[in-house]
């Protein structure tokens, strides 16, 4: 067992990509469920100023995953091994293609409407064996959440991408854990605009230079507000140290 890292007071398991994976399927084949988390610099920022959400972190979560260079560095600064970033989106495809080898039903919940469906289209285009459950936008209101729940529940699915943004995909998939059904569960903000190709993700190149922050920058200057969270994260780590 792997010791966890805890990153300003967010616990982050050191798993690499293939033990994810490897353990997210296995476990969703048997039936366990998941609640996967892959927290940003960004996202355990939210948890310093959220204290209900780094109490749902702490207490609700199964696996809380590296995704960023921030963490990463964060983890190994702070004298922990961390061996790689498990990024969000290459996770939730590594999970769509092990999903369409092993049969798996999978539902996509989330972005604006018809972007889950896009997605969705895109998945089965890479993977002809993809078995999509269902797609739903992520716009409603708290009158339609009950039906939402319902048919995520009918449809069969055994694992749920949530695209609605943090924090507020890990509070709706938080809330309501006791009433869904599919076993995997896991938020992955703006993964179905990159598949549906409506964002586009820095190129490997700059990724592995660590400087894909900078290319979201220049894409999506209005971003810039969040982004300040970066710097702030680097200080208080440095601080946590001390
Ligand atoms: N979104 C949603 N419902 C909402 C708010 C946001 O479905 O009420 C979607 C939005 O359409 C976008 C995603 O959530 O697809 C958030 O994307 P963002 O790039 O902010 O997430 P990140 O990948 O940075 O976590």
């Amino acid at each position: 067992m792997k010791e966890i890292a805890t990153i300003l007071g967010v616990p982050v398991n050191p798993y690499t990509m293939d033990e994810a994976v490897e353990k997210l399927t296995k476990d969703t084949l048997a039936k366990k469920i998941n609640f996967v988390v892959t927290a940003n610099a960004e996202i355990i920022m939210m948890a310093q100023q959220d204290a209900d959400y780094k109490k749902l972190l702490l207490e609700k979560t199964d696996m809380i995953l590296p995704d960023g260079a921030g963490t990463v560095w964060a983890g190994n600064y702070l004298g922990y091994t961390i061996p790689e970033r498990v990024a969000g989106y290459d996770l939730y495809l590594r999970l769509l293609e092990e999903a369409s080898k092993k049969e798996i039903p999978v539902f996509f919940f989330g972005g604006k409407p018809g972007i889950a469906e896009e997605a969705a289209a895109e998945g089965k285009r890479r993977w002809p064996g993809l078995k999509v459950a269902g797609c739903r936008n992520g716009y409603f209101s708290a009158e339609e959440e009950p039906a939402i729940i319902e048919e995520i529940n009918r449809s069969g699915a055994a694992m749920l991408f949530a695209a609605l943004g943090a924090p507020k995909q890990e509070k709706w998939l938080c809330k309501y854990s006791d009433l869904l059904k599919p076993c995997l569960r896991m938020g992955i903000g703006g993964s179905f605009d990159v598949l549906a190709g409506k964002v586009q993700r820095a190129p490997k190149w700059m990724q592995d230079a660590k400087l894909e922050w900078f290319y979201r920058l220049v894409k999506q200057p209005s971003r810039f507000g969040r982004m300040l969270a970066l710097p702030k994260f680097v200080m208080a780590v440095r601080k946590e140290k001390k």
